[in-house]
């Protein structure tokens, strides 16, 4: 006689470990148990369990080893009665995870019980087209995209490097991008500045970002300041971001924009370039060295050729600046290892990436114990662009 549906469940349910909304909600508040969601995403809308990872039932044996690399750390897997979660749950014991419970009576016995639950704001139909590559990725999925999108992200020059990565970030959903640069779009720009276009020459630079951005995606929000960056709006600016981009090509506002972050506490994503050479690192304060750790102070005018004299390969900052905007994105993502204490070095003739691993300065000016607690006594005099000789690498 063939097996029917209810014979198939009796045998499932028999085969697995099923508990009431009680014991699911003493287990999942002891801690160190996995919340698994299986429902559709148009369920997940209405409410989810506060904590709990989604992955739909149709997609639970393709995609769980990804999510759930632990096979012993225990799992409550639910949905909305109970069934669904049962053949999960029998899937998963399939699977070789030691130690899994399907939720009789699944979210709706949750919510009686009184268990904590959410309603996930949850991405557009459009949204969820557009990021749909970001979604299939385990690691940034649709948290990951919100994550995304609330951000708020610094870019401190709309030049060479601050084109490519805007670029980048706006088209990886990065919510609000800030941009502040006191320039022109010039024709002589446009050999590596590719966010700005021939007949945009003349207009101001912030502005021709914003309408590149928008036109790429309309998800973005641009915040376009047309300033210098100064001693006096550095601080009230930075506020208002979550991290910093430094794109910029002078000494004098990498020192302003390394202190301003070591005060506030953001993270600064640096980069610079020189003719054939590129370099990338991340600052976090506290975490790994700062600027001044590396380069304690300027170099005096005379040994920084300014990127008019020296020149610049217009590919080099796209390398660069996406590396960059690279770093951003794991940052907002919380995922990988940043930059913090190494620095990557690109040699673009020999096509040769290398990392300096970097130590910070006991006795930095700006982050060691005699740290000032503001920018009021410091000098900021402009030296032209180029990469100075690292101070500190071990
Ligand atoms: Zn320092």
């Amino acid at each position: 006689m063939p097996t029917t549906y209810r014979d198939l469940l009796d045998q499932t349910k028999s085969a697995i470990r099923e508990v009431d909304a009680r014991e699911a909600r003493a287990l999942i508040e002891r801690g160190n148990v996995t919340v698994l969601d299986v429902r559709e995403q148009d369920e997940i809308e209405q409410g989810i369990v506060s904590s709990a990872v989604h992955i739909p039932r149709g997609y639970l044996e393709m995609r769980v080893e990804e999510t759930l690399r632990d096979r012993d750390r225990p799992i409550v897997v639910y949905c909305a009665g109970g069934v669904r979660s049962a053949f999960a749950a029998k899937s998963l014991r399939d699977l070789g995870y030691t130690d899994v419970v399907s939720l009789a009576g699944g979210f709706n016995a949750w919510k009686e019980e009184g268990g904590a639950w959410e309603t996930p704001r949850s991405l557009t139909p459009d949204q969820r087209r557009r990021y749909s590559r970001h979604l299939l990725i385990p690691e940034v999925g649709e948290t990951g995209q919100r994550k995304l999108l609330d951000a708020k992200v610094l870019l401190v020059g709309a030049g060479g490097l601050g084109s490519p990565a805007a670029l980048y970030l706006a088209a990886a959903g990065v919510g609000t991008l800030g941009v502040i640069d006191a320039d022109t779009v010039d024709d002589s720009n446009l050999q590596r500045q590719i966010i700005h276009t021939t007949d945009r020459v003349g207009m101001a630079k912030v502005e021709s970002a914003q309408i590149s951005i928008e036109a790429l995606n309309p998800d973005v929000r641009v915040i376009g300041h047309q300033e210098r960056l100064t001693k006096e709006n550095v601080l009230d600016l930075f506020a208002h971001y979550d991290i910093i981009l430094d794109g910029t090509d002078n000494f004098a506002t990498r020192y302003l924009i390394n202190d301003a972050c070591v005060l506030l506490n953001k993270p600064n994503i640096h980069g610079s370039i020189f003719r054939f050479e590129g370099q990338a690192t991340t600052f976090i304060a506290g975490q790994g060295p700062c600027y001044r750790c590396l380069f304690p102070t300027p170099p005096p005018p005379e040994l920084a050729p300014s990127c008019a004299e020296a020149g610049v390969l217009g590919l080099l900052p796209g390398t660069i600046g996406l590396l960059q905007a690279t770093e951003v994105a794991k940052l907002i993502l919380g995922i990988g290892e940043p930059l913090v204490g190494r620095l990557l070095t690109y040699d673009a003739l020999r096509t040769e990436f290398r990392i300096l691993k970097l130590s910070r300065d006991q006795a930095c000016p700006m982050c060691g114990p005699d740290a000032p607690t503001s920018l009021d006594d410091i000098e900021y005099t402009d030296v032209a662009c180029a990469i100075p000789a690292l101070a500190h690498a071990v």
